[in-house]
């Protein structure tokens, strides 16, 4: 019989592995936990002994709702094993092992089961502990903690209702804290516990430890299909098919008296980055005590006081941990007795300002090269980075609110969890935020603290603000996860008072109610009365400007900006941006002083008449690119002639008419000569609309057609361009412009609009004596021009080089209209028609054919032309790696996205290497 069971053993599947089996490396079947406390095992580290039940057996569990084949053989094995090791049995009176059952799926999940501690614990082993230990009211504390876990993870039970015993008793015995309860008065509330077991489950609470332990595996195991965890993982794109895994592990006791303690620390600030030990931790204290924010925490510092050894051990640990897994670590430990046990790492969640200064420090300290440092940050955290903050008007006191200076109200304080600056209506609700946002309202989610059942409100929400909880509170690792601004611990922090069952907050005399408007601030944690004005930075952190440079040098896409003013150059040239790829010219029109201009230019009966308003508009222009190439301090700028779908500069024929019947009704067909010379302006204009108006304006009169037509506009233009460049190079500027042809379709078109732009340019440099440089080229924005790209580019009069405009690019060769196509995408998103919005990343089966076939055509008819793209989606990721692989020279977006452009750049370009 033995015999057969080894054979069968040998061949079966392994679904349970001892601490001493594992390595991190395997976190897809062990979860990230379970792997992370197996390597630790390895490595030499304090952890108490255990096992780690796979995530196949989890999924194997989800699809028969029954064990897999000899899983319950292979615990039972590996609980011998820990037995013998730590000399102690389940179950055993004199020596009773007492074992923490833990969910761990293989990225951290806020949404799923908590952790039963104490399994093991009963009538007769609780006696045992107390016996063991010589301290009865830590085996009753232990005990009273196990049935109120088993209860509310296991059976779901309400934890008022054990809360409810805690606190009739405190009263009783006149004490603040659970842990000054009398060793009578435990005993009674370990009866009181049972009895609240035994009501709301209608059952006893199970005396035997294996069934417990088989109880809380089941429990853990179905937690991944509990619907907060299938929320979670909708949010964070996580596969339903992962499964958990389940740690069973001894318990170490923070709970044993004053020797013992409870704690999370992260090896460096996970919200600024900093090396210095950043979380707290409770004394005589038990598991979640710290996390869930119930008991006022310390700061990690003082550990150093009330337990200088252990910290010195600790320091040491963490150190090594993060020697040995290169990152910033988030670290959970318990000292019992005097001695430190490690119970978890894992890499720190943290803000995207502390994993920028940590990755450039860490190069620093050689933890780390340059490469690792660069494909560590992501473009969120870059995005995180640029968080909103307050509009200060004068230092923290003042802000500017309707061209009006005013004092800021200061309501309360707390810590401050995650950065940023977030406006919004209070609401105190989960779901009532969610709704309320769904409706497009800004929302600041106020709660006594987190729970993994607010995931979805804080995901709703702008920011999250809790009245208790510490740094490592649920509220504040999640919302810096999720890169909401956060502020907790309020109640202790200031005199403000969150009272959700009145919905209100108060603080002194002020009462903010549901729906009014707070500000808070995650920077400094303070929290305002009132809309305050944010604004973002507008300058780069030096540590990510360094680490940007870095990789500059790695990348091989050069980035610029879709930028139209000197404002906008400047602030984008901060970011990074090596020149201008794209600097449209239409919006230089629709000021004021000069639509009216322009309007008339557009209505010109003929050409003398067009050209006396053009030579108004020059004047504006020419100062206009002046400025733009003095801002541009010799960096390169393509000026994209202009592109204008008329009926944006024309009046709408509907207002016209409506106007002139409004005027003749007043008038009641008595007009005096002005009015009539005014409506016969009108009707004139009314005849032009009429004639000018077009059934698709986006696929009219636009781009170079109109200068094709019209081909003094051209010309007004390149004399601007040309003008403003010679004034520049006067005055000792460099200046490199690059007159970019919108809309070409036929090589033709760009050689007449050339011609024109070429003899200007002679005739600008004759009269004024100085040459510029200049390059003139297309965009390749209609199919047509991607598909003949090699006759555009052919010759010495082609196009000098090509920027992609792949927002037209797209709407032409998908046939979508920017301006409606939002009607469908999202059901084809949703129906997977399309796997993303062509819109926002490049469709690269398609569109992106044509793209590829340009490039090389173009690089064929004139190696070494120049490529980039322009639209939208040229600062996407995604899109960056595309153009990437297709070996283009450049990529531009609007300033805000050049940092994470810069970024994407040389990640692709360093995991191409
Ligand atoms: P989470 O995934 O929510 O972090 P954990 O499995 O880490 O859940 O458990 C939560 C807390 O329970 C830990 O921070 C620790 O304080 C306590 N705990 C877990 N296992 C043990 C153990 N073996 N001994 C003592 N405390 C434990
Ligand atoms: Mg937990
Ligand atoms: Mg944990």
């Amino acid at each position: 019989m033995i015999k057969n069971y080894k054979v069968i053993k040998m061949t079966q599947i392994k679904w349970v592995y001892n601490f001493d089996d594992g390595n991190s490396t395997m976190r897809n079947l062990l979860g990230g936990k379970g792997a992370n406390l197996a390597e630790m095992t390895n490595l030499g580290l304090p952890i108490p002994s255990g096992f780690t039940i796979t995530t196949e057996a989890c999924v194997y569990y989800m699809e028969n709702q029954t064990y897999p084949d000899m899983l319950n053989e292979q615990i039972i094995d590996e609980l011998k094993i820990v037995e013998a090791k730590m000399e102690q049995e389940l179950g055993n009176t004199d020596s009773p092992l007492l074992l923490s059952v833990r969910s761990g799926s293989r990225v951290s999940m806020p949404g799923m089961m908590d952790t039963v501690l104490n399994l093991g614990l009963n009538d007769k082993t609780v006696k045992g502990l107390a016996a063991l230990t010589d301290n009865k009211r830590f085996a009753l504390d232990s005990y009273r903690r196990l049935i109120q876990m088993f209860g509310t993870v296991v059976f779901s039970l309400d934890s008022e209702h054990f809360e409810d015993v805690l606190t009739e008793k405190r009263n009783e015995e006149k004490v603040k804290f659970d842990s000054e309860i009398s060793v009578k008065g435990l005993e009674d509330v370990v009866d009181k516990f049972k009895a609240v077991f035994k009501k709301d489950t209608e059952m006893d609470f199970p005396q035997d430890p294996k069934i417990q332990l088989d109880y809380s595996i089941k429990a853990v195991f179905d937690s991944w299909n509990a619907s907060r965890a299938i929320t979670y993982r909708k949010i964070e794109n996580i596969p339903d098919t992962w499964g958990t895994a389940v740690n069973v592990q001894c318990m170490a006791f923070g709970n044993m008296g004053d020797d013992s303690a409870t704690g999370v620390t992260f090896s460096r600030s996970p919200v600024t980055g900093e090396k210095t030990l950043y979380g707290d931790f409770l004394v005589n204290a038990q598991g979640e005590d710290v996390v869930a924010g119930i008991r006022q925490t310390l700061p990690i510092a003082e550990l150093e006081t009330i337990m200088p050894e252990i910290y010195k051990e600790f320091v040491e640990i963490s150190d090594g941990l993060e020697k040995h897994y290169k990152e910033m670590q988030d670290i959970e430990f318990t000292v019992q007795k005097g001695k430190l046990y490690i119970l978890q790492t894992r890499n720190g969640k943290r803000t995207g300002a502390a994993g920028v200064k940590a990755a450039y420090d860490m190069v620093g300290e050689g933890l780390i090269d340059k490469e690792a440092a660069i494909l560590r940050i992501t473009p969120g955290d870059i995005e995180n980075i640029l968080f909103p903050r307050i509009s200060w008007h004068t230092p923290q006191k003042k802000v500017e609110i309707d061209s009006k200076i005013i004092p800021v109200e200061t309501i309360g304080k707390g810590l401050a969890a995650s950065p940023g600056a977030a406006t919004g209506k209070v609401v105190f609700d989960s779901d009532e935020t969610v709704a309320l946002a769904s409706e497009g309202e800004s929302i600041i989610l106020v709660r006594h603290e987190t729970t993994p059942e607010d995931v979805h409100g804080m995901y709703a929400s702008r920011g999250v603000v809790t009245a208790t909880g510490g740094l490592t509170s649920h509220a504040a690792v999640v919302a810096r996860q999720m890169g909401r601004p956060c502020i907790v611990d309020t109640d202790s922090q200031s005199i403000m008072r969150v009272d959700i069952k009145n919905k209100t907050i108060r603080s002194g005399d002020v009462i903010i109610r549901e729906g009014d408007f707070i500000t808070m601030d995650g920077f400094s944690g303070k929290i305002y009365k009132g809309e305050l004005p944010t604004e973002k930075l507008s300058e780069l952190p030096s540590e990510l400007s360094k680490i940007l440079n870095w990789a500059d040098s790695f990348a091989k896409l050069e980035v610029r900006a879709n930028a139209d003013s000197p404002i906008d150059n400047k602030r984008a040239f901060e970011y990074g941006a090596i020149g201008v790829g794209l600097c449209r010219t239409e919006h230089m029109f629709f000021d004021e002083g000069r639509l009216p201009i322009m309007q008339k230019m557009i209505l010109a009966d003929n050409k003398e008449e067009r050209i006396s308003f053009l030579n108004i508009l020059f004047e504006f222009q020419e100062e206009d690119f002046y400025e733009i190439f003095k801002s541009a301090e010799g960096k390169p700028i393509t000026i994209r002639l202009i592109d204008p779908p008329l009926h944006e500069f024309l009046p709408k024929e509907i207002d016209l008419v409506t106007e002139m019947f409004e005027m003749r009704l007043e008038a009641k067909d008595e007009l005096s000569e002005a009015q009539q010379k005014e409506l016969q302006t009108k009707e004139r204009l009314l005849v032009r609309v009429q004639e000018i108006n077009e059934m698709n304006p986006m696929l009219g009169i636009r781009g170079c057609r109109l200068g094709i037509l019209f081909p003094e506009i051209v010309e007004m233009q390149a004399k601007a361009i040309f003008t403003a460049a010679a004034r520049c190079e006067n005055k000792g500027y460099d200046v490199h412009p690059e007159v970019m042809v919108p809309l070409v379709g036929f090589e033709n078109e760009f050689l007449a609009v050339r011609k024109v732009i070429d003899r200007v340019a002679d005739e600008v440099f004759s009269d004024t004596g100085i040459i510029v440089d200049y390059l003139v080229g297309t965009m390749i924005e209609v199919p047509r021009a991607a598909l003949t790209a090699g006759e555009i580019a052919s010759g010495d009069k082609g196009a000098e080089f090509f920027s992609f405009g792949t927002n037209d690019l797209h709407q032409m060769t998908l046939a979508f209209s920017r301006d409606d196509a939002g009607k469908f995408i999202a059901h084809y998103l949703e129906n997977k028609i399309m796997d993303s919005d062509p819109f926002e990343t490049i469709d690269q089966a398609g569109t992106g054919k044509l793209m590829q076939l340009a490039v090389k055509e173009g690089r064929e008819a004139k190696p070494g032309i120049k490529i980039g793209i322009c639209g939208e989606q040229g600062g996407d990721p995604a899109s960056i790696d595309f153009c990437h692989r297709l070996g283009l020279d450049y990529v531009s977006c609007s300033p805000f996205r050049i940092p994470i452009a810069r970024l994407a750049a040389a990640q692709i370009a360093l995991k191409d290497k």
